[in-house]
């Protein structure tokens, strides 16, 4: 028998780097019975080891120290089926924590609230957008301030989806909507609150909420349709973010070679000046209502011509629309549905699902939520 030592050749530094050590494999396992505990609820430590692939004794041991954090509780006795000793069941200590979520997608209030660890709101409160750009900040500090102390439980930590480009430490590469340009977000909301943060592109994190909360596949694409239009992308069931971080930024684009309307970057026919809340409303104020669902198919074949690309390359098998009901819902989604499924491979994508969201306007808020999860429990 050789010895290890002397027969394995060293792996390159990447490889190396890759290996899975115990303590990561203890911090995966630990995640694979929180998330089964969030998906499953309230189950005995049997139901974990089956449900987990894990041993009776690695479970044992992993809630020992989940419950010692706090994180997992002991919820009284299964009734007994049959003979023996009942089960202890085990949950998520849902009570003992809140997580805040912040939404600052929205042009004239910035809202928060105070969610339970299944997206549920606890308490909400909004404050307006200062004009004064210098304040901006301090703003949203004060806001996310007064949830924690609203909280009164353990905060996990804070999510805030927000306009803008975010790169993956969190820093606003680009918000020009709140004059935010390489501002580090994360880090001014850690340093004042002294909680764990997590920030997001708002469209980025609506799209975490349809993925846990609203039933949506692991290939799939947010649309998020207001003041501009932006998109968040799920691939296998992990965000996507770009080289840029700035995946999903889809409101600029060009909708076709005729031309189309004028759009405020200085383009013409950029999706954003077909369907956005603002340039949809103002066509349709000039129309007779008898000609507003022309109109709103009109726009639905534009993102259509968009999606279709995307829904291509990327084999994405759900569509989700985010925005008012009312404008979208109808013969907009609709339009858009047929024109990506004539402009696509019909084999694969027939199937294809276009919808409305269910999560409503706190959408984002649930995303913030998901963020926090996913950042402090590996929660998906
Ligand atoms: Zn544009």
């Amino acid at each position: 028998m050789t010895s290890r030592s002397d027969t394995v050749t060293p792996l390159p530094r990447a490889r190396r780097a890759g290996k899975i050590l115990p303590e990561h494999a203890r911090a995966h396992n630990r995640s694979l019975v929180l998330q089964t505990l969030f998906h499953g609820g309230a189950m005995s430590r049997a139901d974990l080891a089956r449900e987990t692939g894990l041993t009776r004794v690695t479970i044992s041991d992993l809630v020992a120290d989940l419950i010692v954090d706090r994180y997992v509780a002991e919820r009284g006795f299964r009734e007994a089926a049959g003979p023996g000793k009942p089960a202890i069941l085990v949950d998520l200590d849902r009570d003992a924590h809140r997580i805040v979520g912040l939404d600052l997608s929205a042009s004239d209030r910035f809202v928060g609230a105070v969610l339970t660890l299944d997206g549920e709101i606890v308490t909400r409160r909004d404050v307006a957008v200062p004009a004064d750009r210098g304040a901006v900040v301090d703003t949203v500090t004060g806001l996310a301030g007064e949830l924690v102390a609203d909280a009164q439980a353990t905060v996990l930590g804070i999510g805030v989806g927000t306009p803008g480009v975010v790169d993956e430490a969190g820093v606003v590469l680009a918000a020009p909507g709140l004059g935010w340009e390489n501002l580090d977000l994360t880090g001014i909301l850690t340093a004042a609150l002294a909680l764990p943060v997590l920030v997001a592109n708002d469209a980025n994190a609506a799209v975490l909420a349809e993925h846990t909360f609203g039933g949506a596949g692991d290939d799939v694409i947010l649309v998020k349709i207001g003041r501009g239009v932006g998109a968040g992308l799920l691939a296998g069931g992990r965000p996507l973010a770009g080289a840029r971080s700035a995946a999903g930024e889809i409101g600029h684009v060009t909708v076709g070679t005729d031309g189309g309307p004028d759009c405020a970057c200085g383009k013409v026919g950029c999706l954003e000046a077909w369907v956005s809340v603002p340039s949809l409303s103002a066509r349709l104020a000039d129309l007779d209502v008898g000609a507003h669902d022309d109109e709103l198919r009109d726009a639905g074949e534009r993102l259509g011509i968009a999606l279709a690309p995307i829904v291509g390359a990327l084999d994405l098998s759900e569509i989700v629309l985010s925005g008012p009901e009312e404008l979208l819902g109808g013969a907009l989604s609709r339009a858009a549905a047929e024109t990506v499924r004539t402009r696509t491979l019909a084999t694969f994508h027939d199937e294809l699902q276009v919808r409305m969201t269910e999560q409503g306007q706190d959408i984002v808020l649930r995303g913030a939520a998901v963020m926090v999860l996913s950042g402090r429990l590996g929660v998906l």
